[in-house]
């Protein structure tokens, strides 16, 4: 029987892209996917410092492998991701796990079977955190298990330090990835028919600012643009900082590109958005609302949301709101502020309770729902593109999602993922919409 793996990924996109790639890695050794601890012979933790009390999720999960190790002493057990790369998480990890056999940091992922190789031939635990700014290795393929979705790392780290986020302590400083590789990439994916591509990096707008070979996003989005056959691009996530109306006008100009554009706002009180470190007012997040609905007027925007940050009054929780009114999300991710160890934020005087925090962030959630519901009953006769990405059991229907990002469940006798199928909206299901297939590919 061949060897197996099983890999538990935790966090945001960037992370499950990651576990891809450790994917890529582990299948080029001859190991395969189980999903079962007691057949798998390298279980991969792939962690996440971003996500609320992560490290108590992370210590519980991995102490719960202690008895699968002592029943099987050959499994080898890794722990990888943005954590391993945040205080001393990687010195004080093997002294409370000491079955844990290696712990690697995002810098060297792509080393991921060389140091599995290593672990195997020398038996010896090794810990690996490089720091490696500036250097992109390019050797490992990803093992991708998205289709038709498929996620183009464009560049790594960030510059900003958003006085609530760990992300540029972790990752480090933005590298771009080069021009030639992402084409080369994105080409080979339409070939393979992958449907929707979606660049990734903390803020692709810095994208090739690193590079000093003129390189920018509006480059690449022109460059990608060139590219024959039928897919989707989108972009998570852009940054309002460094959005412009360049921008706007290149996804205009892009067959390829959906016209949807993710633009985290955070907070609609300029004393907040000062104290968050985000360097952008919330007029100026509306003048570039407002370039975007110029340039292209049918253009979905979506956004991030933290309520409760340090200080946060009841008048800026309601500059929120009314930055919600102003714009018309159509759709919001919304987060109560909870502090992360050893960012500025979380040792500014002016902490929000418990209670407030829950009130608002109802409030506010609330008031997203009811625009989405108001939103979706518009579509309703409307017959919409939708690249159909899945099949859920339960409903017994087809998912996907159009240009826009707005879900719509349909039923199809034949297999109809990977296609680009016309559906006619009939009803809404709060959130999501519900249609009738009319055309396939
Ligand atoms: S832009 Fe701000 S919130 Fe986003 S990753 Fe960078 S520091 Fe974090």
């Amino acid at each position: 029987m061949g060897k197996k793996y099983l890999i538990c990924t935790y966090g945001c996109q960037m992370n499950v892209h990651e576990s891809e790639k450790i994917a890529g890695s582990l299948s080029g050794m001859g190991y395969e996917e189980t999903t079962e601890v007691e057949e798998a012979d390298v279980i991969v933790f792939n962690t996440c410092c971003v996500r609320e009390n992560a490290e108590q999720h992370a210590f519980g999960n991995i102490g719960a492998l202690q008895k699968a190790k002592a029943e099987n002493p050959e499994l080898i057990i890794v722990v990888c991701g943005c954590m391993t790369q945040q205080g001393d998480f990687a010195e004080r990890l093997p002294k409370t796990f000491p079955f844990v056999d290696f712990v690697i940091g995002t810098y060297n992922l792509d080393d991921f079977a060389d140091i599995l190789k290593r672990k195997l031939e020398t038996k010896k635990r090794i810990v690996e955190i490089l720091d490696r700014n500036g250097e992109i290795s390019e050797k490992v393929t990803p093992l991708r298990s998205s289709y038709p979705n498929a996620w183009v790392n464009i560049i790594y780290g960030c510059n900003n330090f958003c006085s609530y986020c760990i992300v540029p302590y972790v990752r480090g400083r933005e590298r771009s990835r080069k021009k030639e590789d992402i084409l080369k990439e994105v080409k080979s994916l339409v070939k393979e028919g992958y449907k929707e591509i979606t660049l990734l990096g903390q803020n692709v707008d810095s994208y090739g600012k690193d590079l000093g070979d003129g390189s920018s996003f509006v480059d690449l989005i022109n460059e990608i643009a060139k590219i024959e056959g039928k897919f989707r691009l989108r972009f998570m996530s852009n940054h309002p900082k460094d959005f412009n109306g360049n921008v706007a006008r290149a996804i205009k100009n892009n067959p390829h590109a959906a016209h949807s554009i993710h633009l985290p706002a955070q907070s609609g009180s300029d004393r907040i958005l000062k104290l968050m470190n985000r360097r952008y007012t919330a007029s100026d997040y509306l003048s570039k609302i407002e370039e975007v609905k110029r340039e292209i007027p049918d253009c979905s925007i979506t956004t991030d949301l933290i309520v409760g940050f340090p200080t946060e009054t009841e008048e800026d929780f309601q500059d929120t709101i009314s930055l919600c009114e102003k714009v018309g999300f159509d759709g919001a991710f919304t987060f109560v502020y909870s502090p992360r160890e050893g960012t500025r934020a979380a040792v500014m005087d002016g902490q929000i309770s418990d209670e407030v925090k829950k009130d608002r962030i109802m409030r506010l959630v609330d008031y997203q729902n009811t625009y989405n519901r108001k939103r979706s009953k518009e579509y309703i006769g409307k017959v919409v593109e939708i690249l159909a990405e899945d099949y859920d059991e339960k409903k017994n229907k087809y998912l996907g999602r159009d240009e826009y990002g707005k879900m719509a469940y349909f039923e199809s006798k034949e297999n109809v993922i990977g296609k680009f199928v016309k559906v006619k909206i009939n009803s809404t299901g709060g959130m999501s919409l519900m249609g009738e297939l009319v055309e396939t590919e």
